[in-house]
């Protein structure tokens, strides 16, 4: 057995690996053997086709000396001639430590610039920025457990349901034990918000007047804890006059947010009368133009009530990425310079002396935002992309791919082809998840191993690795001489230790020395760890003040209200976010058939008052335009959208849709003290587009279709092959029932027969590609409202021979019996479709998760779709009656 860790979200989970197949560690102290949708397919994973396998050049095969050789002259010479901050990274919370480490170390303390910043960026650096104002160092002061031992649990801007399903899984079975209140808020009705006690869907933005608000409450109804915050917060009467002038009453707060009066005086009541209260935040709150003014107004509150670091208490702001926390921690944000160091004078002397560096960065480097603003306008003339997929998931992707195309050295390493990849000079293969080693941290301060157990196919090597040899090739022998990643944890927990006599909480200095083999068999260990001669530790930080300031006090921060983006007249805001079953640009989990089922197809999620207004209906067309570009969608109606907003998920890519990323229409506003990207708050607007015919693809191979322009496409993989779904707003064009068309749409080659049923009244056509009996491909058009039931059953037959009766039926588009149900899927690990749920709870009276999982076995793998069994059952009202 390995153990290693899921390379997704910050839960963090412990994967257990038997036999060569991944499965939950039931010994992992944040997962306890549980996985998600996500991590329970990993085992779908490990042989995804199309690996990068061998270094590329100018799209030619390269050696790995040959392309190192040219990374490090180009960089040297670049270096010389125009400066080091000519040269940048933009890597990734995919990273390992050691991979950060080694980059981190490479660019601030040898190339001697600050341009190393991470993807992370783009996910929790407004609440590195607000820990630190708080704090003095950005340290998330407690535990999982505290999930488990908390009354209230306030859920922020975190649609933990599916972006962090097993740590929701534990909150929910506390809750069963203990009666966990919980409040969510959220513009969004998410699955989350459908399960707490009171939802607050807040308009976007007003986060800081509804915590300014509470923290007026809080002092107004004398629920302060004024002796502790005596002795251990600075600031407090200067944060709770700036709460009143921001917040002066309840029914202020209600207006300005968007929200019932009574619903904001609940939340409030709960707060005060409530003492162990966590609060959860993520995105909602870090992607936003006053992010870090979001998280310190969370924790001005619970620094003002003295609820922290404590059992059942506290801020808790959960990490997107698996290794975020491990980045933060190493110093991979270009606003950090290592080890919880800053660019202060003394910190950059400290490290330059600990790297025996020539030449350390004197000042912060470019964030995410700005340093593709600097590739743009050729400051930066050499850029290392690792791990991320910077052409679809920046902010302003039209000009992100502009400006690659620009650069004149793009390096990327990643380990399957992507919308960056794609864009690069030279593409460098990296070793993937199951064959790496090194740690991660999660979103609790705990690090664990993540150990390979596999073989990297062709030349795929670690990061780690890759900065190693171009350091070494820029004549920095010594200072890159790792041979494995247990050297580089070494150093890296050295370094956390290094004249640390107390200031820094984060020191690993307990891990300096480790041996080999101790690493090899580390269990997991939550930070700071226990080291020679004690100080600091545990898994709740603060209690009792000790806070990483010059006086040891926390500072609660005075707030002003966000000035908010003018209103455009018809636009709505667009808010992105994440979906069930999918991971960022989808590169791993877009390739698994059944984690596609959940949510087949891209769409801009609106509320039926507004789609109404422009008319649109359910899954019409739309073209979506913002100030940075314009895609084509389909549009869901959601009574869960809040009116004035849309929502679209952040995954699709052009590998995927011609819709393309969401990130070509948000825009480049960012948080002015962390630089996070506003990925919540880009205005758009909708216009209706006429639709003029439908069709179903299905095919061997992925790829763009081929058709002329006016076509929108959407692709699924499926267990045969790939399905995608096309519709145009144009005539058919008459050309696509050219045999050259079709032979070039369904990639089938000229041997193969081609044979057609067309019904050119009803305006349906149906063509297939047959070789020696077996279906390669076919394709049904029709009017938008046709009947393609023959699809489902013609994906079984994709890849197969045909019996005579079935080419019948396929061209007759007849479904067969044995075909699944069409309609929304729910559970993806048994592909059981809501229309069956519902049938089964209608037909046998079920009335809870449990049973609909002892009929169906819905929700008994890894229970991701627990919280919509439950809103199924919600959504028949006799049933809840007879309850
Ligand atoms: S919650 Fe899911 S995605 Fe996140 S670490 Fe656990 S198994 Fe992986």
């Amino acid at each position: 057995m390995t153990r290693t860790t899921c390379p997704y979200c910050g839960v963090g989970c412990g994967v257990a690996v038997v036999d060569g197949v991944p499965k939950g560690d039931s010994a992992h102290p944040a997962n306890f053997g549980r996985l998600c949708s996500k991590g329970a397919a990993l085992k779908d994973t490990l042989d995804l086709p199309d690996r990068l396998t061998t270094p590329m050049m100018h799209g030619r095969e390269a050696g790995w000396d040959e392309a190192l050789n040219h990374i490090a002259a180009e960089f040297t010479r670049i270096r010389a001639e125009h400066g080091p901050e000519a040269i940048a990274f933009y890597v990734s919370g995919q990273f390992l430590t050691e991979d950060y480490y080694a980059a981190n170390k490479l660019m601030k303390g040898y190339i001697g610039a600050g341009n190393i910043d991470t993807n992370s960026r783009l996910c929790m650096s407004s609440s590195v920025a607000g820990h630190v104002r708080a704090f003095g160092e950005d340290i998330v002061p407690g535990c999982y457990d505290d999930l488990e031992e908390a009354d209230l649990v306030i859920q922020v801007g975190s649609n933990m349901a599916w972006c962090h399903p097993v740590l929701y899984q534990r909150l929910m079975a506390a809750r069963e034990k203990r009666g966990t209140k919980i409040v969510c808020i959220d513009p969004r009705r998410t699955a989350t918000a459908e399960t707490s006690d009171l939802h607050l869907a807040l308009a976007p933005g007003a986060d800081v007047v509804l915590w300014s608000g509470l923290l007026n409450y809080l002092s107004h109804h004398d629920r302060l804890d004024r002796e502790w915050t005596g002795r251990h917060v600075s600031g407090r009467e200067q944060a709770l006059d700036a709460a009143r002038d921001a917040a002066p009453s309840i029914a202020f707060v209600a207006a300005a947010a968007g929200l019932r009066l009574e619903d904001v005086r609940s939340f409030y009541e709960m707060f005060a009368a409530t003492e162990r209260v966590v609060t959860l935040y993520s995105q909602g709150v870090n992607q936003s133009s006053s992010g870090t003014d979001k998280v310190n107004a969370i924790l001005n509150c619970h620094l003002a009530t003295a609820r922290i670091g404590r059992p059942g208490m506290g801020p808790f702001s959960l990490t997107g990425q698996p290794n975020a926390m491990g980045g933060r921690e190493v110093g991979g944000l270009a606003n950090q310079l290592a080890a919880h160091m800053t660019f202060t004078p003394a910190d950059i002397d400290r490290v330059g002396r600990f790297w025996g560096s020539p030449g350390m960065a004197k000042m912060p480097g470019l964030k995410a935002v700005d340093l593709f603003e600097a590739v743009e306008n050729g400051q930066v003339k050499a850029l290392w992309i690792a791990a991320t997929n910077p052409a679809d998931s920046m902010p302003r992707a039209g000009k992100v791919r502009e400006a690659l195309k620009k650069c004149p050295l793009v390096i990327v390493a990643d380990a399957w082809p992507t919308d960056t990849t794609a864009l690069a000079h030279v593409v460098l293969p990296a070793a993937s998840w199951a064959e790496k080693d090194g740690t991660v941290t999660n979103s609790e301060r705990c690090i664990s191993r993540q150990r390979g157990f596999r073989a990297a196919p062709g030349q795929a090597r670690p990061d780690w690795w890759m900065f190693a040899e171009v350091g070494r090739r820029m004549g920095w022998d010594k200072a890159f001489a790792w041979q494995n990643p247990a050297d580089i944890f070494r150093e890296h927990a050295a370094l956390s230790a290094f004249e640390n006599s107390g200031a820094r909480i984060f020191n690993l200095g307990g891990l300096a020395d480790i041996r080999d083999t101790d690493y090899d068999e580390l269990s997991p260990v939550q930070w700071p760890v226990p080291k020679p001669g004690g100080g600091v530790t545990g898994p709740r930080l603060f209690a009792r003040g000790g806070f990483s300031t010059p006086d040891g006090k926390a500072r609660m921060v005075p707030l002003t209200l966000p000035v908010q983006l003018p209103a455009v007249e018809s636009t709505l805001t667009l808010n992105t976010g994440r979906i069930r079953d999918q991971w960022h640009t989808m590169t791993r989990t877009g390739q698994v058939p059944h984690l596609m089922t959940h949510i087949p197809t891209p769409s801009m999620a609106i509320h039926p008052r507004d789609a109404a207004a422009r008319g649109l209906a359910d899954r019409s067309l739309a073209r979506i335009e913002s100030d940075q570009g314009a895609v084509v969608m389909r549009v869901s109606l959601d009574e869960g959208v809040r009116p004035g907003d849309v929502f679209a998920a952040m995954h699709w890519t052009d590998q995927f849709t011609s819709s393309g990323p969401i990130g070509l229409l948000v825009h480049g506003v960012t948080d002015p003290i962390s630089g996070q990207p506003d990925l919540k708050g880009a205005k758009v607007r909708l216009t209706a587009i006429a639709e003029t015919w439908r069709g179903h693809l299905l095919r061997l191979t992925g790829g763009a279709p081929e058709l002329s322009d006016a076509l929108w496409w959407s692709k699924t993989p499926i267990t045969t092959g790939f399905a995608f779904e096309l519709a145009g707003w144009n005539a058919l064009q008459r050309e696509v029932h050219s045999e050259t068309v079709l032979r070039r749409l369904l990639r089938i080659s000229a041997d193969s027969e081609l044979v057609s049923y067309s019904d050119p009244r009803k305006a349906m056509f149906r063509y297939a590609g047959i070789s020696r009996g077996r279906l390669e491909a076919c394709i049904f058009f029709g009017p938008p409202g046709a009947d393609f039931s023959g699809v489902e059953q013609a994906k079984a037959m994709l890849g197969r021979g045909l019996t005579a009766m079935e080419r019948m039926a396929l061209l007759a588009g007849i479904g067969g019996s044995g075909t699944k149900p069409a309609g929304k899927i729910v559970c993806s690990c048994f592909s059981v479709a809501q229309d069956e749920i519902l049938a089964a709870v209608q037909a046998e009276g079920l009335t809870s998760a449990a049973q609909i999982g002892a009929k169906l076995k819905a929700g008994t793998n890894c229970g991701s779709c627990i919280p919509e069994l439950q809103k199924l059952l919600q959504s028949v009202p006799a049933l809840n009656a007879a309850e």
